[in-house]
């Protein structure tokens, strides 16, 4: 009984020993640090991060490139894309309504995929959290707010094939 408590004790010791020499190891200028500050510090996100889907805002028009064709809500396997088409001008072909319910969104990217004029984009923002499921229904102005400005059609490419890679 009494030898099994030294044995114990002694145990002990040794544990504490390995983890101060993990600490140790670890504990250098020498070393970079892998502790990120977020959120003062935000992460570099990779080259083919791909967040939410967002509507960019083509620079020369000031609207998203959307026909209001419908094809990413009828591929969503969530259905939580609604689109809705402006007929006010039949030759103008834009969105009256556009809003995706992000709370169930799986983050697939079937609905970039099929996207005909590849307007629908992953954005890079991850910042997401809120109090409000309402909060996470975004609307046209919101999903545009999120996808900046649209990237050269070559940069959009490369992005693609780096996702494929
Ligand atoms: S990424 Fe997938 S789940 Fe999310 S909106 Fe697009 S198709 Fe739907
Ligand atoms: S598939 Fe593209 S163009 Fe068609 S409604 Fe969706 S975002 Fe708009």
């Amino acid at each position: 009984m009494k030898a099994r408590l030294i044995k114990d004790i002694a145990n002990s010791f040794v544990s504490i020993a390995k983890g101060m020499w993990v600490t140790v190891t670890h504990w250098s200028v020498l070393r970079p640090s892998v502790t990120e500050l977020y959120p003062e510090d935000l992460p570099d996100l990779p080259e083919n991060y791909r967040g939410l889907p967002t509507l960019p805002v083509d620079p020369d028009t000031g609207r998203s490139g959307c026909i209001a064709c419908g094809a990413c809500a009828r591929i969503c396997p969530e259905h939580i894309i609604t689109v809705e088409m402006d007929k006010s001008d039949p030759k103008d072909k834009k969105p009256a309504k556009f809003e995706i319910n992000i709370s169930r969104c799986m983050w697939c990217g079937l609905c970039m995929e099929v996207c005909p004029t590849k307007c629908l984009l992953p954005g890079r923002t991850f910042e997401l959290a809120c109090y409000d499921r309402d909060a996470m229904v975004y609307d046209l102005e919101k999903l545009m707010e999120l996808g900046g400005e649209l990237p050269k059609p070559e940069s959009v490419d490369a992005k693609n094939k780096k996702t494929e890679e």
